[in-house]
């Protein structure tokens, strides 16, 4: 069982590289020793996740700690075998545009094209997972899974992987296509002299944005951006507002937020009061307090509906 934990933990590829958690952690005590300094009340205002009891080992927190070794093994076992590889994507795109094609372009440099693939990986990858999350959300069908993420009742790194292992092979697919389809395009355009920019072997840009805590996106730590930074990229409060009852429907951008302000889905943090609760009403929250229930309760409930 370690195995795979020491793999997520040591791949700068993963969202659990420690290298990302440190840096989380870091910009955790560094908000919230500004926090503090600056109410002066800080005994009233105490953050919530230093409040172990209420938030560490809230019931919600509980079950997200269970559910990350189940689901996680449940991806790695069932899920991951069943998605096709970016590879296979990007050779049947290849294979299907070069006879329109007559050859590579020239005259590009290597670094140039390397810069345009990462930037083109990353946008396409990153429109894909808003439009993806936003149909999940829109979708009855899918909503039943999703929902099992937006029945949180607290917010902790872990809570990331409440997922649905059919939310998971949805996203995965996702990720083959999307990087499938940019590589192949790419190959077509270029031929194999592509690369990509990496850092310590994970794309550049989700380098840098997994280093400016990711991790605290899944906290109740209500980190803002100045407002016309949140009109681009995604602060950890505005998917924190994601999460708030009424405002599911709002920012579902990944890590960019134009799609969110393109679509009409944008919402600043700053346009929401701060602390709502999370989580449904007590009638559906009732089926969702077991690891068993968030793998099963959404097949119930659409075999219930329908
Ligand atoms: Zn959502
Ligand atoms: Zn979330």
């Amino acid at each position: 069982m370690t195995d795979w934990l020491g793999e997520l933990l040591i791949n700068p590829g993963q969202r659990l590289f420690w290298v990302y958690i440190i840096s989380s952690c870091l910009i955790a005590i560094v908000y919230t020793l500004y926090q503090t300094r600056r109410s002066s009340e800080s005994a009233s205002l105490k953050p919530s996740w230093l409040n172990i009891k209420n938030y560490w080992l809230h019931p919600s927190a509980l079950l997200d700690y269970r559910y990350f070794f189940i689901g996680t093994l449940i991806k790695i076992v069932l899920i991951a075998p069943l998605i096709l590889s970016a590879k296979t994507v990007a050779i049947t795109v290849f294979k299907y545009l070069a006879p329109y094609t007559d050859g590579p372009i020239e005259g590009l440099s290597h670094q140039s094209i390397t810069l345009l693939y990462t930037i083109s990986i990353f946008i396409v990858s990153d429109l894909s997972r808003y439009a993806l999350h936003r149909l999940l959300h829109t979708n009855k069908y899918l909503w039943q899974f999703h929902k099992v993420h937006h029945s949180a009742e607290v917010l902790n790194p872990l809570s990331f992987y409440r997922v649905h292992p059919i939310e998971n092979l949805l996203f995965g697919l996702r990720y083959s296509v999307s990087v499938g389809l940019v590589t192949g395009v790419f190959l077509t355009l270029f031929g194999p002299r592509i690369g990509l920019w990496t850092i310590l072997g994970a794309n550049g840009f989700l380098f840098i944005f997994s280093l400016l805590g990711t991790h605290l996106r899944h906290s109740h730590l209500y980190i803002q951006y100045p407002r016309y930074l949140e009109k681009f990229f995604i602060s950890p409060a505005m998917h924190q507002v994601h999460h708030y009852k009424g405002h599911m429907l709002f920012n579902y951008g990944g890590y960019l937020a134009v799609w969110d302000r393109l679509f009409g889905s944008w919402k600043a943090s700053s346009d929401v009061q701060q602390g709502l609760p999370m989580g449904f009403a007590n009638n559906q929250m009732q089926h969702y307090r077991s690891v068993s229930q968030l793998l099963f309760q959404p097949f119930r409930a659409l075999i219930k509906r329908y």
